[in-house]
């Protein structure tokens, strides 16, 4: 039983929302994982959110939501082009907003950050362009935070954690069990706090899913 459940936890971190609620048979999901999965695991995109130069605030990963309301797993993640344009709308980047606990944050307006549309234009008021003034622990508003895409080669030009190679779809930035607390209080590169701490691929992936 427990296997069961194993079995198809490790099926859908790994095909993701790529094909739909159409479960492949057992051979085409062999062939799934020989031809996607090393592709997968070469060209990774890692994540983050952050200030330029500075440490990763936020490391984006499968549940985290874009402004566009989908998730970072219902965006194509998995090319070298670093295209993250959302399967479900006509949004053309991924781009992660942060939240006021439970809450959608606030822009300058006062309207949530939701009220504003994909091109940050408010439904509520005049207001064209979206900031969100929320101050972020590194010490700096939000809005002076991006989304930044980046490949294995360059974090590791970085010095920042690029953890285990994973099969899993959209792992976006998290590497270790550590990557799900905020950046000013994680002790990997990516953060504040100094020393690496990498995890096994299954922890990983773990991780993942309890995070938003
Ligand atoms: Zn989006
Ligand atoms: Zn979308
Ligand atoms: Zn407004
Ligand atoms: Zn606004
Ligand atoms: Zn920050």
């Amino acid at each position: 039983m427990a296997n069961d459940i194993d079995a198809y936890w490790e099926y859908h971190k790994i095909v993701g929302d790529e094909v739909g609620d159409t479960l492949l048979t057992p051979q085409q999901f062999e062939e799934y994982k020989k031809k996607v999965v090393p592709e997968r695991m070469k060209n990774r995109l890692y994540v983050s959110w952050r200030v330029e130069g500075g440490i990763d605030c936020e490391l984006v990963g499968p549940e985290s939501m874009c402004h566009c309301q989908h998730r970072y797993r219902q965006h194509h993640t998995d090319n070298p082009q670093r295209n993250t344009k959302c399967k479900n709308c006509r949004c053309k980047k991924y781009e992660f907003v942060p939240r006021m606990g439970s809450q959608p944050a606030r822009c300058k307006c006062k309207h949530y950050s939701t009220d504003h549309d994909l091109k940050k234009e408010c439904n509520k008021c005049t207001c064209t362009s979206m900031r969100i003034t929320l101050s972020c622990p590194c010490g700096s508003p939000a809005y002076l935070h991006y989304t930044c895409l980046e490949t294995k080669e360059e974090r590791l030009a970085a010095g920042k954690p690029v953890g285990q190679d994973v099969p899993y779809a959209a792992m976006g930035g998290l590497t270790g069990f550590s990557s799900l607390a905020p950046g000013y209080m994680r002790f990997d590169p990516s953060g504040a706090r100094g020393d690496s701490v990498d995890l096994q691929p299954d922890t990983v992936a773990r991780s993942s899913h309890q995070r938003y």
